[in-house]
C-alpha cells in the first residue's frame, strides 16, 4: 500500500453503518477566495455484509440522467435495504458539473481523460487531483463500479449500457456481460479492444478502464444526451441503476414499486474509424436518419448546407458502414471535424 499523496479531506466515515453524506474538500485558492476548497459531494450507504459498489456520474459535467438518478438514490435509498456499501458521486467533476459542461472551466480537465491522475497535483489542475483521488483512494475499495453517461451537449443515444472487453479470456468479462444484461437498457454496447471514442488503445485513462484494470466489476452508459433529459432516459436511468444493484445482490428486493420489465438489451459493438461519420466541411447539418434507425454502408447520412450561398448544392455525407445508428449529433452548426452519427454492429460474441 503506497502513501496517498493527495490534499482532498474527506467527510465521511467509510466503515459507519448507515447514509451520510458531505463534501470531498479539495483545496482551491483562487482570486475570489484565497483559502476556500472545492467541495465534491459524496455519499456512503452502508449496511450488513456486502460488496463496495462505486456509483458515479457528473464525470462529464453535461450528462445528466446519472446525475438526477443518483442524487433521487442518495435521497430515497433506505439504507435497511442495502447489504453492501454505496459510494455514491453524483457531480465527480464537480466545477464542469456546476458549470453544465463536459469540461472543467477552471483547468479546461476532461475528467474520462484525466486517470490514473496526478499525485500532488497543484490548485490550477484540480481535475488532475479529483482522477487521483478516486483512481487511488476510492476506487480500490469497490469491487464494483458504474459510472454514468450520455452524450452531452452535443451527442444524442438511444439509451445505452456498456462495458469494455480486455482481453479473450474471460470470467471477468462474463460477469460484466451478465451485468450489462442485468440493467436492462435497450442497447448492450461492448468495447474491444480499448474505446474508439477515448482514441482507442488500452490505457486506462477512462474510470471504467482504472477500474477494470483494479478488477473491479465495471459497467457505464450512453443514456441519452442532447443537453436535456425525457421521461424515458430517465426511466432507462433509474431502472437500470436499481437493476445493477440488485444483479449484484447490493439491494435486497427491487426498491420501485413498480419496475417495468426490462428488455433483453440488443448488443452491439463500435470498432475503428468507419463506424463514425464526421462533418467535412463547416455550415448547418441536415440529417437524412433518425437516431436509432437501421443504416446500410453508402446509405445517405445528410447534407451540410451553406445557408447563405442558397445556389450552392449541399455536401453530402454518407454512412461508410451500415448498422444502427445510436449516436447521432443533435446540434445544426457543424465545423470540420464534428462528429455527426455513429453506428454500432451486432455483437459476434
Ligand atoms: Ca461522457
Amino acid at each position: 500500500m503506497h502513501e496517498l499523496r493527495s490534499r482532498i479531506i474527506c467527510p465521511v466515515d467509510f466503515e459507519k453503518a448507515g447514509k451520510q453524506t458531505g463534501y470531498l474538500r479539495l483545496p482551491f485558492s483562487s482570486d475570489v477566495s484565497a483559502y476556500g476548497w472545492i467541495g465534491i459531494p459524496i455519499a456512503v450507504i452502508k449496511n450488513g455484509t456486502g460488496p463496495t459498489v462505486y456509483l458515479g456520474a457528473g464525470n462529464h459535467g453535461d450528462e445528466y440522467e446519472g446525475q438526477i438518478a443518483l442524487v433521487r438514490l442518495i435521497r430515497e435509498l433506505d439504507p435497511a435495504r442495502v447489504q453492501g456499501r454505496l459510494i455514491v458521486l453524483p457531480a465527480t467533476n464537480t466545477p464542469a458539473t456546476m458549470n453544465h459542461s463536459r469540461t472543467s472551466p477552471i483547468d479546461g480537465g476532461n475528467l474520462n481523460r484525466s486517470f490514473p491522475g496526478e499525485p500532488d497535483a497543484p490548485d490550477h489542475r484540480p481535475t488532475a487531483a479529483i482522477a487521483y483521488y478516486l483512481a487511488n483512494a476510492i476506487i480500490p475499495m469497490c469491487e464494483a463500479l458504474l459510472d454514468m453517461h450520455s452524450g452531452g451537449k452535443t451527442l444524442d443515444y438511444v439509451p445505452s449500457a456498456l462495458i469494455r472487453r480486455d482481453s479473450k479470456d474471460d470470467a471477468h468479462f462474463k460477469r460484466k456481460l451478465a451485468a450489462l444484461r442485468a440493467f436492462g437498457a435497450p442497447i448492450g454496447y461492448i468495447i474491444e479492444g480499448g474505446s474508439p471514442s477515448a482514441g482507442g488503445g488500452s490505457r486506462p485513462v477512462t474510470i471504467t478502464a482504472l477500474a477494470d484494470s483494479l478488477g473491479a466489476l465495471t459497467m457505464g452508459t450512453e443514456l441519452g444526451g442532447a443537453g436535456t433529459v425525457t421521461r424515458t432516459t430517465l426511466r432507462v436511468a433509474q431502472r437500470g441503476l436499481y437493476n445493477f444493484l440488485t444483479h449484484l445482490g447490493v439491494l435486497e428486493g427491487h426498491p420501485l414499486a413498480a419496475p417495468a420489465p426490462a428488455p433483453e438489451p440488443r448488443l452491439v459493438t463500435v470498432g475503428g474509424p468507419d463506424y463514425y461519420v464526421h462533418a467535412p466541411t463547416r455550415g448547418a447539418f441536415e440529417p437524412a436518419f433518425d437516431l436509432g434507425d437501421e443504416v446500410a454502408a453508402g446509405d445517405l447520412c445528410g447534407w451540410i448546407h451553406q445557408i447563405d450561398e442558397p445556389d450552392a448544392p449541399p455536401r453530402e455525407v454518407y454512412f461508410a458502414r451500415g448498422g444502427v445508428a445510436f449516436c447521432k449529433r443533435p446540434i445544426v452548426a457543424v465545423e470540420r471535424g464534428d462528429c455527426l452519427a455513429h453506428v454500432g454492429t451486432d455483437w459476434a460474441g
